[in-house]
């Protein structure tokens, strides 16, 4: 069989404990054997971070910038244990943060739905997307605790020596406030990078803040996004046949859990935060949870949602099997190489991508899943294998299929 051919190369990011086994797993099982695959390949495993003092991850960005698409496999954020479990010079920065902050970007999650699983909220039949800010607001807050009676205000002091004071509350007793912020750089960034996503899966956008109460802060946010709806896209959204749809916050989680689906929901930071893990639970599983992070000037970097499931790996280690459950990963490769395939012109890998998902989301309907999903899925035949026998389940699947 003649593999099918790539132009351009992926940007890889590998990464770390039982996902660096399923990624090596996957490329062995799924893409080698079909696939001609071009990647640039950045090792974003921890023992080699730190003998780059990090340096590997600045350049598997920069890389991306580059390319223009990549994919990227859980890695170890640092903590004190880690640091001692391998050795560090230093507790180095979280991965997705450092990528995040060169690309500049908005993480889009969407759950993979099956035959099987059921979301506990009935009506929903097409996945919801999330997309969350992730500059600002509560994340860059101050706070203080007030202990006795006095005066609060909100001071800007600008440049030019000018101040503008506003009172927050005059106490009488104890209580507490807070300050925070945001800038329009980022929040136009949010908006275009919700925009472009929308119009990439042809899916309505949905936007919402708390406006009616907070009528600057957030009725800011509203104003961006409508502006540049407004000036840059309003013409694309019709062509495309989606709609940008504006609401208050309260209003659209009645609407969500009304719905069927089928839609991106911009929400900030705070809200994203909390409605991402709402939907992701409501949806079944964080193993099925894909995650791509989309920078405003176009770059994809796909991922799993999920970490690197460390317990797995400790079992890994001491040669038993596990039940990792590699979905969301080789939803990663096939987001990537989809992508990539429509970048570069290429039916032919376009068509891979679309099967390879098709099989993986067939072996779990036909009733052959990894532990974690037998607990969820409502099937009657159902059983359960370990983490290599999924691969080589799908496999047979996907053969059958090209
Ligand atoms: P995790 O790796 O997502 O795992 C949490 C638990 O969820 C696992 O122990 C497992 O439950 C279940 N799980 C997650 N993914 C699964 C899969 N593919 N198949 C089967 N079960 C799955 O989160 P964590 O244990 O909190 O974090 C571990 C490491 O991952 C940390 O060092 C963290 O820094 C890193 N992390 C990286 C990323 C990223 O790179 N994007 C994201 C989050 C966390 P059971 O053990 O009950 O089976
Ligand atoms: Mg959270």
């Amino acid at each position: 069989m003649n593999k099918i051919k790539m132009i351009t190369p992926l940007v890889e990011m590998d990464g770390d404990e039982m996902t660096r086994i399923m990624w090596q797993f996957i490329k062995d099982e799924l893409l080698l054997p079909f696939v001609d695959l071009k990647t640039e390949y950045y090792d974003l495993g921890l023992a080699h971070r730190d003998e780059t003092n990090d340096q590997v991850t600045i350049d598997a960005a920069e890389a991306t910038k580059k390319y223009g698409v990549a994919v990227k496999c859980a890695t170890i954020t640092p903590n004190a244990a880690r640091v001692k479990e391998y050795n560090l010079k230093e507790m180095w920065k979280s991965p997705n943060g450092t990528i995040r902050a060169i690309l500049d970007g908005t993480v889009f999650r969407a759950p993979i739905l099956v035959k099987g699983i059921k979301p506990s909220v009935r009506t929903w039949t097409k996945p919801i997307c999330i997309a969350r800010h992730a500059y600002g607001d509560i994340y860059k807050n101050t706070e203080m605790y007030i202990d006795k009676p006095g005066k609060t205000e909100l001071v800007f002091t600008g440049d030019d020596g000018t101040e503008t004071r506003s009172l927050i509350h005059s106490f009488d007793g104890p209580g507490v406030i807070m300050g925070m912020h945001n800038v329009d750089k980022s929040i136009e960034s949010f908006a275009r990078a919700c925009f472009n996503y929308a119009l990439d899966q042809k899916m309505d956008l949905w936007f919402a803040t708390k406006d009616t109460i907070s009528k600057t802060y957030d009725h800011h946010f509203k104003d961006v996004f409508q502006e540049i709806f407004n000036a840059e896209y309003q013409s694309s959204f019709e062509k495309a046949g989606i709609e940008y749809f504006y609401t208050l916050i309260d209003d659209a989680v009645a609407r969500v859990i009304r719905s069927e689906g089928g839609f991106v929901w911009a929400c900030k930071n705070y809200d994203g935060d909390v409605m991402s893990d709402m939907v992701a639970t409501a949806f079944g599983s964080l193993a099925m949870m894909t995650s791509v992070l989309v920078s405003p000037e176009g770059y994809y970097e796909y991922e799993a949602a999920h970490g690197t499931v460390q317990r797995h790996y400790y079992r890994h280690l001491e040669g038993k099997p596990t039940s990792s459950n590699s979905i969301a990963t080789i939803f990663a490769w096939t987001g990537a190489l989809r992508k990539r395939a429509q970048l570069d012109g290429l039916q032919e890998l376009v068509d891979f991508a679309d099967k390879l998902e098709g099989a993986s989301k067939r072996t779990i309907e036909e009733g052959v899943m990894t532990g974690d999903l037998v607990a969820l899925s409502e099937l009657d035949h159902k059983r359960s294998v370990n983490t290599l026998e999924l691969l080589q389940e799908i496999r047979k699947r996907l053969e059958q299929e090209l």
